[in-house]
């Protein structure tokens, strides 16, 4: 079997692993000079930064790659767990540790806000049911397929687990009938926008990140997350992966509604038995897809979609260094619902954002050169419209955010900037064809978003898979690799001509 997979992020080079591992021929084709996608690098001066995702979970999800493979992750990278999940920084001085064991959390919770100690256990509780009721029957299979399909005996009493999590309330009625504190309101309700989403519209079920950051463990790579996808790319080699670097695919070739192969923008065609997808489906689908075989995917229905939020990057070497942060920090915006109210509403970036800074030189020497720091500063602004010009106001926005920063602890830090790099989300959009920008393709705002992503199986063109963050199962590492061994899984299957009742079976 001859299968051609379209773009090197994490869900595409997990798919070519899964399929050589199963001894298809797979050849893959990166637009970009470097395979990992969002999951990036940049370097200057002696620092080195990632460009992308730093907190990296659910570590079985990416073991899974390497098994099919017959490797271990552990054999390719050095994964330090953190023992502080986050360190949160309040406009009024106020910070809070949220150290990785659950019982050390659950104390500095308790000595941070009295009282609220029990709430956050029965939180995690919570967390955990959310995580063992949707591992199996929603991450790991192609939920909108099996949904569509005949439910069998076993997927009714999944749904059953699942109902009684009673995913209808959305995240800000899960965090409100945990928690009393505004603060820890105001800490619990950015789980949604991990997923570019509002808390009071996304679904109380991403109470999860709590059990995924806690009970399973938040990880750091030595020498930085970019060697996971270094570490891909050797595995996926070693297996006869072919890689074509700078081959950006210009159309997937259809014929009688089968996908038979793609031609790239030099005018080359390439055939192949399957086509897997890693560009954000919602460019794919109005741009890769040629137009008379777009069905139930048309132009229209893209444009009815609401994108999750993209993000503002400023990579910072700094000299010195700052003994109040810790590897992860998330400086608090003053006004929570003020910046949920700007993304979501004015479609623009908050005046007064909540910014995350990582600071991987604590945890890793090799990150800065000596008495200096490397900082990766990210906030979430909306996706590209028209009711905010980056090409205008990035400067301005810049400057807000290193005056907030400097504002809340940071002291001089413009003045200390040794190098500098600025990423909005016009470069998302440049470098990755990301849909307008958005991180994850699609936001995860009310029902129909949140679990009825774009199928990974496309409806329209047989033969024809989509992976990574904008499908299902989600964005994030973790489960991009998911939709990648999921899709590689499936395409073995179909090849076979097995029956199929989602992605998983
Ligand atoms: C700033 C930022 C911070 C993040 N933080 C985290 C985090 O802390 N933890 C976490 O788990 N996740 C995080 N994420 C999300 C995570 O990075 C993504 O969900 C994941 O890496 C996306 O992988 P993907 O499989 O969707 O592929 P992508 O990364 O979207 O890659 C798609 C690839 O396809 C290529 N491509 C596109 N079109 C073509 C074409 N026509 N021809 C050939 N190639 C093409 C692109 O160049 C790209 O390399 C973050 C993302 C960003 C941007």
């Amino acid at each position: 079997m001859d299968v051609i997979v379209i773009g090197g992020g994490i869900g595409g080079l997990s798919a070519a692993i899964g399929l050589a591992a199963r001894r298809a021929k797979v050849t893959l084709l990166e637009k970009n000079c470097r395979v990992g996608g969002k999951l990036n690098v940049w370097e200057s001066g002696g620092f080195k930064f990632d460009t992308g995702p730093h907190v990296l979970t659910m570590l079985w999800a990416l073991e899974e790659v390497f098994a099919a493979a017959g490797r271990k992750l552990s054999d390719h990278v050095a994964l330090t767990q953190l023992d502080t999940v986050c360190r949160y920084h309040f406009e009024n001085g106020d910070t809070l540790d949220a150290p990785g064991d659950p019982e050390a959390a659950a104390a500095a919770i308790a000595a941070f806000a009295p009282g609220e100690e029990a709430g956050f256990k029965r939180f995690l509780a919570y967390a955990q049911q959310v995580t063992e009721a949707t591992t199996d029957p929603f991450l790991r299979q192609d939920f909108g397929a099996s949904v569509r399909g005949v439910p069998t005996p076993a997927q009714w009493s999944q749904l059953r687990s699942f109902l009684a999590l009673k995913p209808w309330r959305t995240l800000r009625q899960v965090v409100s009938e945990h928690f009393t504190d505004p603060r820890l309101h105001q800490i619990f309700e950015l789980y949604a926008l991990y997923s570019g989403s509002h808390p009071a519209r996304a679904s109380g079920i991403f109470a999860t990140v709590a059990d995924v950051q806690w009970r399973q463990g938040t990880f750091y790579v030595r020498g930085g997350l970019y060697r996971l996808a270094e570490a891909l790319r050797e595995t996926a080699e070693s297996l006869g992966v072919k890689f074509r670097m700078e081959t950006p695919a210009q159309e997937i070739i259809v014929h009688g509604y089968r996908a038979r192969g793609v031609a790239l923008q030099s005018g080359e065609r390439l055939f192949a038995d399957a086509v897997v997808c890693n560009a954000d489906c919602l460019s794919a689908l109005t741009t890769l897809v040629p137009e008379t075989a777009r069905r139930s995917w048309t132009e229209k229905r893209v444009e009815t979609i609401e994108p999750s939020t993209s993000a503002f990057l400023l990579l910072l070497g700094v000299s010195g260094e700052y003994s109040q942060l810790a590897h992860h920090n998330s400086f608090l915006a003053a006004d929570g619902e003020a910046e949920f109210d700007a993304i979501f509403k004015s479609a623009r970036p908050a005046d007064d954002p909540t910014i995350g800074v990582a600071c991987q030189s604590v945890t890793d020497p090799t990150r800065a050169p000596a008495g200096c720091t490397n900082l990766f500063v990210m906030t979430n602004p909306p996706a590209l419209s028209s009711s905010f010009d980056w090409q205008i106001e990035a400067q301005n926005y810049r400057d807000r955010v290193l005056e907030k920063l400097e504002r809340m602890g940071l002291d001089g830090l413009r003045k200390r900037i040794l190098v500098e790099q600025r990423w909005t989300p016009l470069d998302l959009q440049s470098r990755y064809a990301a849909y307008r920008g958005a991180i994850y393709g699609l936001s995860s705002n009310g029902w129909r978003q949140g679990f009825l992503r774009p199928p990974q199986v496309s409806p329209d063109v047989q033969g024809l898979y989509f992976v990574g963050g904008s499908t299902h199962p989600g964005g994030g590492v973790p489960l991009c690799a998911l939709s990648g061994t999921n899709a590689a899984r499936r395409i073995a299957g179909d090849t076979e001509g097995n029956n199929h009742n989602g992605l998983g079976t």
